[in-house]
């Protein structure tokens, strides 16, 4: 099977490149623009890793990754903060927060593959054939 990526990202270029990414290396995508959907569609679908913007409406970054971390079902999914490069203080937020790791913004197609899966865990990376092969 496919590992599940649920990335949430407000911004529909990001969101965009990021689904393209993953799709195009052989990942299931779901996507959600709030905190909130976010968690509801989580629920329902289990994903094997969570891309996390941390400047969303209503509910910031911070906020959804404590709230996944506090349902047990998620207590041991990766959670990869998606930061702005300038924003060093937000790095260290996002690990207190519960996430496991970040990738900075803006996205390189060229590593964002390659980093996101030092965070899958162990058994669900080796699915990347269009990767190994280049
Ligand atoms: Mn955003």
């Amino acid at each position: 099977m496919k590992p599940k990526v649920l990335v949430i990202e407000d911004n529909e270029q990001n969101l965009y490149l990021i689904t393209f990414l993953l799709k195009h290396h052989g990942y299931d995508v779901i996507q959600a623009m709030d905190g909130l959907s976010a968690i509801e569609i989580a629920m329902k679908t289990h994903p094997d890793l969570i891309l996390l913007d941390i400047q969303l409406p209503e509910m910031d970054g911070y906020t959804v990754a404590s709230r996944f971390r506090s349902e047990s079902a998620f207590a041991d999914v990766p959670i990869i903060a998606v930061t702005s490069y300038a924003m060093v203080g937000d790095r260290e937020k996002s690990i207190d927060a519960g996430c496991t790791g970040y990738i900075e913004k803006p996205i390189d197609p060229d590593t964002f593959i390659p980093e996101l899966r030092k965070y899958l865990p162990s058994g669900r990376k080796d699915i990347d054939r269009k990767e190994t092969a280049r």
